[in-house]
């Protein structure tokens, strides 16, 4: 234990050593009395452990069974502190008490109190839960202490570090609960002293993308070495002066990181912005041209369709013209044909049977007087069968004659008017209707 009551007062271990006649004085001194049970208790020091007093046996003393249970570290810790501590409380006017009870069950490693101000310092080393820490905090603010941690981490950090990925929940604690943001640490093993800074910055206004800059948001915690020499305390918790000042430089760097950040951030998205538009605008002649060029490739394709069905349409009238020539030439052949059979032999020519036309004399054609016939002929028609006898055909004959046998008085005036007109035009055609009268018994 660190304290006991010698001669009405308070008496710390550290003290006895100030002096070497006081330090013999306590060591060989039977009134030492323990703060709680008020049982007597002697001083001990020797080469392996540090300064102390005990009970002479085991009391059912619970500051006794708080001092035995300390680990070696939480000791040495509180050793380490007293120095400092002392050096602070005489700099700013505090009085330094050690192992206090302010909150119920509970020893407080140190109190610093002023008449204006009281410090409440734990020591954690083993993982405290969130909810002990909150609950002391309470009880130590209710009582109207300011609660500081000092804490003991495994592996103290050496390097800024990400706050989140601090695995110590009491240094993550003190980071964020804690006014100042700080976190006075110990290493376990190696027993050096480090000051974690928060910075807590303002990540207003930041775009999310911002994280990806591991940089800038991982490490937002400063961490350094300190010496305890340089240990000190404020209205808002312990500081050393040259942490103080490393915590500016990096707060610095690290705003000027962020501006520049921001400052390329803003100009990559300009970039961005540009390009995407520049990207647009290629989208959009690429469009516009693959659009001309459909617009030409189907012009081509409707100039083509019209020149193919041209071509076919001029072909299509070219098959018909050569069609109609061929007609015309066969007409006109079998024309000559029948035209030069009738002058070598004066017949009229009927079908054609096995390539030979038939032959009919006019004498023939009228041996035999037709059915009846009905209907009445204009003088168109004796035109037209008049024109049908000069080629020679046998059908003509037939007709004409076939309607002479049956020719009516009105037909006849036309027939005989008309016979008149074409006397001196045509005078073969008039002899031959007379002689086919003559056959039908035409007056
Ligand atoms: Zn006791």
């Amino acid at each position: 234990m660190e304290k006991c009551i010698y001669k009405g007062e308070v008496l710390y271990a550290y003290q006895v050593l100030q002096n070497f006649d006081f330090e013999q004085e306590i060591r060989s001194c039977h009134a030492l009395t323990c703060c709680d049970c008020g049982a007597r208790v002697f001083f001990k020091h020797g080469k392996q452990r540090t300064e102390c007093f005990a009970h002479y046996k085991r009391e059912e003393c619970k500051y006794g069974e708080y001092c035995r249970k300390q680990s070696n570290i939480f000791k040495h810790t509180q050793h380490e502190l007293y120095t400092p501590l002392q050096r602070i409380a005489e700099n700013h006017g505090f009085v330094l008490e050690e192992d206090v009870i302010i909150i119920h069950d509970h020893y407080t490693a140190f109190v610093l109190r002023s008449d204006s101000i009281k410090y409440a310092i734990d020591i954690i080393d083993t993982a405290a839960t969130s909810a002990a820490l909150e609950k002391r905090n309470r009880l130590y603010e209710a009582a109207g202490y300011q609660y500081l941690q000092i804490t003991v981490d495994k592996n103290a950090e050496s390097e800024p570090f990400s706050e989140r990925d601090m695995a110590y929940f009491p240094v993550k604690y003190a980071l964020n609960k804690s006014l100042n943001h700080t976190a006075v640490v110990i290493d376990k093993e190696r027993k050096n002293w480090s000051i974690y800074i928060l910075d807590k910055m303002d990540m207003s206004g930041l775009p999310d993308c911002f994280y990806d800059i591991t940089d800038w948001y991982d490490y937002d915690a400063l961490a350094m070495p300190i010496s305890l020499f340089d240990l000190d305390i404020d209205t808002n918790g312990f500081f050393t002066v040259p942490s103080h000042k490393a915590y500016g430089d990096f707060c610095s760097y690290r705003r000027i990181q962020k501006e520049n950040w921001l400052k390329e951030e803003t100009a990559r998205r300009e970039r961005q912005r540009k390009q995407a538009e520049e990207a647009r605008r290629e989208a959009e002649t690429r469009r516009q041209e693959y659009k001309r060029r459909l617009g030409e490739l189907e012009e081509k394709r409707r100039q083509e369709a019209e020149i193919r069905q041209a071509a076919y349409e001029a072909a299509k009238q070219q098959a018909r013209q050569a069609a109609e020539q061929k007609r015309q030439q066969r007409v006109a052949d079998e024309r000559s044909e029948i035209a030069q059979i009738h002058r070598a032999t004066g017949t009229y020519i009927g079908s054609k049977i096995k390539g030979e036309y038939e032959r009919f004399t006019l004498e023939e054609l009228t041996s035999s007087k037709p059915g009846n016939w009905l209907r009445e002929y204009t003088k168109e028609d004796f035109e037209q069968k008049t024109a049908e006898l000069k080629e020679y055909k046998a059908s003509a004959v037939k007709t004409m004659f076939a309607k002479l046998c049956y020719i009516n008085s009105s037909e006849k005036t036309i027939l005989i008017q008309f016979l008149d007109e074409i006397q001196g035009s045509d005078p073969e055609s008039v002899r031959v209707i007379k002689y086919l009268m003559i056959r039908a018994g035409v007056n």
